[in-house]
């Protein structure tokens, strides 16, 4: 055992029920480059309150557009719902530590802890509330992995609302059990393409035998949602409003971390959409917007999808149907397919507008890193510290272990904080291909990038 273990700071800092958030934090209000507004893609005007209620729900699109209001109350019933399974536990890794033989301090923040397995739950149950309290019969949404499906599911299951998930048809058929989980949550669980949707129908009726994309999922939940009185449809990550829901998760770090009067140097996340990342470093974003503090952010996307790290910041399509609205956020182009990456949440081509503009103006990093030195780290993570942590989760996991192992070689004390989203018990087919050496590495090359590139629309300001 290592002697030198911090006595005074616990294996875990857990706050008590009464010094849990009751508000989120709005990092856009602290911006000063505001990130910019989503257009509607017939008119490429921004897109309105009334054209955006259409698709969502009415309060969301309030939080969606509002740049303005610093902290926004959280309801009392999600408060609630919040306390079933927050605070989540922020961990001192004093066993990785311990293996690593680093001067590092790592703490990582575990949102692992409820039965859809990741932090989506946070921004679900927020959108399911809104949802029956305008008074409507259900939600539709798309999932790929499935970890977004099942949190909505959950979330809806608990408010008595109705959700219809269209599952992308290879993962319906590769991951059974994410599946059920969902039907068991009362969800009813679409393969797509599908039959029932008139998008679904041409898809199929163009390619015949395909296994479906996310971008076709979406667009068979946005119809659904506007073809059906009393449906909207929910997304679990890239959009604004998400990002503010997940803040929960940096507001309880940084009151976690203030109790101990821990300073953080970096905050690590892994990055698919940017909703753990953006609300993971969110209050203490906004410290160093103001000029109170200075952190050094680090996002982590896959070398297979390399969205910030070699994506151009443009307007861009946030579905392979162009029927959503155009955000813009660093792109690999919305018809860029990705290769097989385990990492099914960090498969996304574009990034929270909110994440792209602070990128763009200097305030965080980004770093892409191969898949099989990702599960070498989420394997060695495991081996000390126990939790068996999620492929994307594990993409921080591994910067924070070479970012540790830089402060052995130059023996600083580093305080390193990372994002831990969830575990990977519905990813052991992944883990089966890294332990029988059968994992690739594919990095695209700018051939391939340049033909995702291609497909971003072309307008006056956009690519021209
Ligand atoms: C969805 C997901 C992610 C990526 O989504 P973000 O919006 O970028 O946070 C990361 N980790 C897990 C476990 C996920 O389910």
């Amino acid at each position: 055992m290592k002697d030198a273990r911090d006595q005074k700071i616990p294996y875990k800092i857990y706050l008590s029920e009464s010094e849990m958030p009751k508000t989120w934090y709005n990092v856009r209000a602290d911006m000063k480059n505001k990130p910019a507004p989503l257009l509607n893609p017939g008119t490429l005007k921004p897109m309105t309150a009334e054209e955006l209620s259409g698709v969502f729900c009415e309060e969301l699109v309030q939080q969606e557009l509002d740049n303005d209001s610093r902290y926004i109350d959280i309801p009392q019933e999600i408060q609630d719902f919040y306390k079933m399974y927050r605070p989540s536990p922020l961990v001192r890794a004093y066993c990785l530590e311990e293996k690593l033989q680093t001067p590092a301090k790592i703490y990582y923040k575990f949102e692992g802890n409820n039965t859809s397995g990741s932090h989506k739950l946070n921004s679900a149950i927020a959108q399911a509330y809104y949802a029956k309290k305008q008074g409507l019969k259900g939600v539709t949404t798309e999932t790929g992995a499935g970890q977004w499906g099942t949190a909505l599911s959950m979330a809806c299951s608990y408010l008595g609302l109705d959700c219809k998930v269209y599952m992308v048809k290879c993962s319906y058929e590769q991951k059974p059990f994410r599946r059920e989980v969902m039907r068991t949550y009362g969800a009813s669980v679409t393969p797509s393409p599908s039959m029932e949707t008139e998008i679904g129908r041409k898809i199929l009726a163009e390619h015949p035998g395909t296994t479906g994309s996310l971008g076709c999922a979406i667009s068979e939940a946005v119809e659904t949602a506007t073809q059906n009185e009393g449906y909207r449809y929910v997304l679990g990550s890239v959009l604004n409003q998400v990002l503010l829901h997940q803040s929960i998760i940096g507001m309880e770090t940084k009151a976690a971390l203030d109790q101990y009067g821990i300073v953080p140097d970096m905050i690590i996340g892994c990055a698919g959409g940017g909703s753990n990342l953006g609300g993971l470093i969110s209050p203490f974003m906004g410290e160093k917007l103001r000029g109170e503090k200075d952190y050094q952010f680090i996002a982590v996307e896959p070398a297979s999808c390399p969205s910030m790290t070699r994506g151009v910041y443009a307007y861009d399509f946030c579905d392979t149907g162009m029927v959503c609205p155009l955000a813009k956020m660093y792109t690999l182009g919305s018809g860029f397919i990705p290769s097989a990456n385990h990492a099914g949440g960090l498969r996304y081509h574009g990034m929270s507008s909110i994440l792209s503009q602070l990128y763009a103006d200097g305030y965080m990093e980004a770093r892409s890193v191969e898949q099989t030195a990702v599960f070498q780290a989420a394997e060695a993570f495991a081996r000390v510290e126990g939790i068996l942590p999620a492929p994307e989760s594990s993409h921080a996991i591994k910067v924070a272990i070479d970012e540790a192992m830089k402060c052995k070689e130059t023996g600083e004390e580093k305080t390193i904080v990372f994002g831990l989203t969830g575990t990977g018990y519905f990813d052991m087919m992944a883990y089966e291909k890294f332990h029988n050496g059968e994992m690739t590495d594919y990095i695209p090359m700018d051939e391939d990038l340049q033909a995702g590139f291609e497909g971003i629309p072309r307008f006056p300001g956009n690519m021209e």
